[in-house]
């Protein structure tokens, strides 16, 4: 950083002394600017390690609740008991020994635009943590259905841990010749290949363990919404003996003890019932009032910088933004890098990148040992101000294969590095 640049990025630290003085809260060089980022998955880890990579003396802390982070991505695997939790756990050490972000341990439950301040509840009390810039990758939040709907009896395993073994041990026990019902929500939800990928597997798994088994896959959506040719195949060829799919179907209300759901199709009852609820911006950003996008769902944000609209100084990365590109690992990391870049360029009194790019992958495995791919480019274009789509960019694997499933893996490590490493 030059002369001119240190002057501007010192000039925004006016709040950063005050931290100081909250306990947990220490502060690394008290004269750098002040980043609060609330959430440790894709987006948040890759962000706060950036910040540090790329700002130096920047100060960072990451307000998580949990003690460690699992990934949604690969938890499929999880579920058909290819391998346990173990696989997807992600740690906080190289953020913190390598990096110098701050961590804090607590549930950020409420963002202060005004006074530019978030109240976070920590083992030991309440902190109000002040910041220059923060930065939120809550992930998503749940809507509940209609009807009697108990998410540990009819389990989601749409974020990644308890739910996960929950599910795994469902499938696992489901009596002989019983029926999986799978609900996928309607779009936009965290990761679109996600659920068709889960009903492959799961239908996979039954077709070895519980051969009578059937797989009825409700989907909310009109059509197969990511990787068509390759689930449409999968649907059609391996597992048409067991799987039935069915589109645009809307469920009236659930009754999760019972496992039954009453649909526009009729009355559907499952001996294990994979229920996706419709998806929205995680919990703190409608407790803070930011969300703004037509659907009262998601947070609208310049993706420039990745800062909301209405409160620029606040940037949301990930799952709860409004900016139309798919809500994945991949792209959160990616995300995370333009805002990084963004933030640390404001403080140097620079202007953004006006030709942000980014990316998302997803492998996804359609048997225990094969599995296709997706892969989308996406481009801002400044005369609308949003990011489009780069058209040739946008490929599935033209057949799915076992060396595909054992790039899975490769690629899957590579991102959980470049995020938590
Ligand atoms: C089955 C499945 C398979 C998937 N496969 C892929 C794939 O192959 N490729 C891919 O790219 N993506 C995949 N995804 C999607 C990917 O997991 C998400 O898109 C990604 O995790 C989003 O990152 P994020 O930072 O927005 O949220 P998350 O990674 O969910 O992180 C949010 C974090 O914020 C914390 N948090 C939330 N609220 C608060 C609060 N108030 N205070 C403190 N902490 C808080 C949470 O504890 C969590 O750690 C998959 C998802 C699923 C469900």
């Amino acid at each position: 950083m030059n002369k001119t640049n240190r002057r501007v990025f010192l000039k925004h630290a006016g709040v950063a002394a005050l931290a100081s003085a909250i306990p947990g809260f220490s502060t690394a060089a008290p004269s750098a600017p002040r980043v609060v980022v609330i959430g440790g998955g894709f987006g948040g880890a890759t962000v706060s390690k950036y910040l540090r990579l790329w700002g130096g003396d920047i100060n960072v802390t990451m307000v998580e609740s949990q003690p460690l982070h699992y990934s949604c991505i690969l938890s499929n695997g999880i579920v058909t008991g290819d391998y346990g939790l173990d696989r997807v756990r992600l740690q906080y050490d190289a953020l913190k020994d390598r990096h110098g972000v701050e961590w804090l341990q607590g549930k950020a439950l409420k963002i202060h635009p005004d006074s530019q301040e978030v109240t976070v509840r920590t083992a030991t009390g309440r902190v109000k943590l002040p910041y220059d810039k923060l930065i939120v990758s809550p992930g998503v939040d749940f809507i509940s259905p209609q009807g009697n709907y108990k998410a540990g009896k009819t389990p989601h395993a749409w974020k990644a841990g308890e739910q996960t073994i929950n599910l795994r041990n469902k499938i696992k026990n489901m009596r002989d010749g019983g029926t999986f019902v799978m609900r996928i929500p309607k779009a936009p939800y965290r990761c679109p290949p996600g659920p068709y990928e889960r009903a492959c597997v799961c239908a996979d798994f039954l077709q070895r363990h519980n051969p009578n088994a059937k797989v009825i896959v409700l989907d909310e959506n009109p059509k197969i919404m990511a990787e068509p040719v390759t689930f449409g195949n999968a649907f059609e060829t391996l597992y048409s003996d067991i799987l039935e799919y069915h589109t645009n179907v809307q469920v009236a209300d659930i009754d999760s003890p019972a496992g039954i759901l009453n649909t526009d199709i009729g009355q559907i009852v499952g001996d294990v019932i994979n229920f996706i609820p419709d998806h929205k911006a995680g919990k703190i950003l409608h407790k803070s009032g930011l969300v703004d996008d037509a659907t009262n769902r998601w947070v609208q944000v310049d993706p420039i910088t990745y800062g909301s609209v209405a409160h620029p100084e606040i940037h949301i990365i990930g799952d709860s933004q409004a900016t139309g590109q798919p809500k994945s690992g991949h792209m959160a990391n990616a995300q995370a890098k333009v805002c990084a870049d963004a933030i640390l360029r404001y403080f140097g009194g620079e202007q953004p990148n006006q030709q942000p790019s980014t990316a998302s992958a997803c492998f996804s495995p359609i048997t225990q040992d094969t599995a296709g791919w997706l892969t989308a480019v996406f481009q801002y274009d400044a005369g609308t101000g949003q990011m489009k789509l780069v058209p040739d960019s946008f490929a599935e694997a033209e057949e799915v294969s076992k060396d595909n499933y054992e790039e899975m893996f490769a690629w899957a490590d590579n991102l959980f590095a470049d995020s938590f490493g």
